[in-house]
């Protein structure tokens, strides 16, 4: 990209970045949403040592390694319940495209076949990854509209918005008015439709958008009203970054197929993982000559150092009460934040956890104020028009506050041109 300055990393350690050329940078971006205890993390740093002193990498197809077993395990007992069956990958996008076809293959081979469950309803401004399938749930205009002759075409359901909401509806009636648009649509398509795919409570990539309460439940009862099933992609919203372990858990919602990436390693190697009820693995199970097995699979599923150090990152966050420590930070943060809502520029503060995106009301404004944050030694990212901010979940009060009046500062200096 012309004009774009990349800094080099050499280093990092807690929340901080170093460049080759001497810069410390806070890593407000926390890698692309994914890092958790910070870099450089001895707990972490030394399980992936000592698994390398065991062994690096064996296949998940047909065999697995002990410490694969041992993760799968662990994110049963930490996933919403009934999720118990755990399919190896290496990026969110993979753990997309597996869920997608599970939830077909799913309808094939299920007690009540209904082979006719080809299509997936996804939501406005939805973001799933850039591979093909996940591009074509994508409903973000300047990221997916160019690869339209490539892609499968998805029922399209709104933006569920709970800020800027259609005119005539209020607040107290937003998941009311979303969910009466899903309710339309799925009785309109039911008997096409495989799957609801969605990110529950915040969109990420649409601009952190947030959803209104009891919205993601809402979605639950209507595809189980409608038999169809609901995949909920927990890719940047999974392991803490909303305050809750999951996304799902703040509306005690079991989708059938959850998706996981990010920061199941704490942010130290790429890892993703679908994750499904036994309703649906129990439909994929039988003999080998029946072929009823998923037909898909990925060369590093299961990598076991990535799985000691997802192992190590699960042991972490009880150790550390990191989900209490997040809470109370992001109450804070969000708290400080507010009063950005009133500058000039500014449209919107928002947010949940530690996602928060800040709308600007001028075109090229996000990226000005994220060039005005670096100079001051702070790493951002925008996305469209949303300056976004996305810290290490370990990040501290003192840490946050700097942040907060750094921010102020950039967007301040663009307010005073
Ligand atoms: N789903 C969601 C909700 C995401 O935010 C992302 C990445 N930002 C992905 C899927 C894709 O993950 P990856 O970049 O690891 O392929």
């Amino acid at each position: 990209m012309l004009g774009h300055e990349s800094p080099v990393i050499s280093r990092a350690s807690g929340c901080w970045l170093y460049t080759t050329d001497g810069r410390r940078l806070f890593d407000g971006a926390a890698s692309m949403w994914c890092n958790v205890h910070g870099h450089q993390n001895p707990r972490l740093d030394a399980a992936i040592s000592e698994q390398l002193g065991r062994v690096a990498h064996v296949t998940t197809l047909g065999m697995c390694c002990d410490v694969t077993l041992q993760l799968a395990e662990k994110l049963v007992q930490t996933c919403p319940s009934e999720l118990e069956h755990i399919f190896f990958s290496s990026d969110g996008a993979s753990a997309v495209e597996a869920a997608i076809k599970m939830a077909m293959q799913y309808w094939r081979q299920c007690d009540d076949p209904q082979p006719g469950k080809t299509r997936y309803l996804a939501l406005g401004g939805a973001y799933h990854g850039d591979t093909t399938g996940g591009v074509s749930l994508g409903g973000i205009e300047y990221f997916h509209s160019i690869f339209s002759p490539l892609l499968f075409d998805p029922i399209r359901g709104p933006l569920p918005c709970s800020l800027r909401l259609p005119d005539g509806v209020r607040p107290e009636s937003a998941t009311e008015h979303y969910g009466g648009e899903i309710e339309g649509l799925l009785r309109q398509h039911h008997q096409s439709l495989a799957a609801v795919v969605m990110e529950p409570l915040v969109q990420g990539a649409a601009g952190i958008i947030t959803h209104p309460v009891g919205f993601l439940a809402k979605v639950r009862e209507l595809c189980d009203r409608f038999d169809v099933l609901l995949i909920c992609d927990e890719v940047a919203t999974g392991f803490g970054r909303t305050g809750e372990m999951f996304a799902c858990d703040h509306e005690s919602v079991t989708p059938d197929i959850l998706c996981l990436g990010k920061g199941i390693t704490g942010g130290y190697l790429p890892m993703a993982a679908t994750v499904a009820t036994r309703k649906v693995f129990e439909a994929f199970l039988g003999e080998i000559g029946e072929r009823r097995q998923f037909f898909h699979g990925h060369t590093y599923g299961g990598n076991a150092l990535a799985a000691a150090v997802a192992l190590a990152s699960l042991e972490l966050f009880a150790e550390t009460d990191l989900m209490a420590h997040v809470q109370s930070t992001a109450a804070r943060m969000r708290e400080r934040l507010a009063p950005l809502a009133s500058i000039e520029n500014v449209v919107e503060v928002r947010g949940r956890g530690m996602m928060v995106g800040i709308e600007m009301a001028v075109d090229g404004l996000a990226s000005r104020v994220c060039q005005n944050a670096f100079r001051r030694g702070i790493w951002i990212r925008p996305l469209g028009e949303v300056v976004v901010l996305t810290p290490p979940l370990v990040a501290t009060t003192d840490e946050l506050d700097d942040v907060v009046d750094v921010l102020t500062e950039a967007i301040d200096e663009e307010s005073q041109k």
